[in-house]
């Protein structure tokens, strides 16, 4: 959670709040300045200044009550009800724990709501005096530790869910959800396609001539044993069969496709 999200988050809450109060501003200066038009017409008898000035008044003095009526009779608990946003959070995997699958533990930064004025920073006996336990800001910084299973066979932009990890809700709403969203660093030693992997060894020409047994490196430090049939040709491309990839959710393995070089 950066802290950009954070401020984003809480300027939303503060337009969401006053939609009405902004236009019912405006609204009644434009009526009053079309009713000062409307009596210099009758001043001046001039009735295209009296008809536009009080027609044109009128309607945005209209416009002016109407936001004041809905500003005023908005319901408290309309404001104070509002499930937690969803956030989202990168989090960097190397190329191994993609393979096999790891633990990772991290603080959260998010916010909690001033359980006194419920996050909106004024106290509750309708004084309009400001909350005074958390000063008016209507919620306070919160970290959390968390642990979580990264499965394996993440792969780039996998999005993991933290059910009720995100913002928290106001009044009785539930909180939002927390998606990790992983970004796996490469690694140059294998090249993936969907779940099968792709490597190259390097083997002196006499092993192909006449077949022998080699190590393939795996992604989590393993070493491989592959067997090079007798007349291997340089290029070659040979398999080890459940060695790619673990599919998510289902945890079947592609292949690791090698193919030799000969040095
Ligand atoms: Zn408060």
């Amino acid at each position: 959670m950066n802290q950009r999200n954070i401020l984003e988050y809480l300027n939303k809450g503060r337009m969401r709040s006053e939609p009405w109060h902004g236009y019912a501003f405006w609204a009644g200066f434009i009526s009053l300045f079309m009713i000062i038009v409307g009596i210099f017409g009758i001043a001046q008898h001039n009735i295209d200044m009296i008809f536009f000035g009080f027609f044109l008044g009128l309607i945005a003095l209209g416009l002016c009550i109407y936001g004041i009526i809905t500003f005023r009779h908005q319901p408290q608990g309309a404001k104070q009800e509002i499930r937690g946003q969803d956030l989202e959070q990168a989090l960097d995997v190397t190329f191994s724990e993609a393979y096999t699958g790891t633990m990772r533990t991290f603080n959260l930064k998010t916010v909690r709501y001033c359980p006194d004025c419920r996050g909106s920073g004024q106290a509750l006996d309708s004084s309009r005096k400001i909350c005074p336990t958390c000063r008016g800001f209507g919620r306070f910084p919160h970290e959390e530790r968390l642990e979580v299973q990264i499965p394996p066979g993440v792969e780039m932009g996998t999005r993991i869910r933290l059910a009720g990890k995100g913002q928290p809700g106001r009044g009785t709403e539930s909180p939002g959800d927390l998606y990790l969203v992983t970004i796996v660093s490469p690694d140059a030693r294998f090249k993936r396609v969907e779940s099968d992997l792709h490597t190259t060894v390097e083997i002196p020409q006499a092993i192909a001539e006449a077949g022998g047994k080699v190590d393939v490196p795996a992604p989590d430090r393993r070493s491989l044993p592959l067997t090079i049939p007798a007349r291997t040709r340089d290029g070659q491309m040979l398999r080890l069969d459940e060695q790619g990839m673990p599919q998510l959710g289902t945890g079947e393995r592609g292949h690791l496709y090698v193919s030799v070089k000969f040095i």
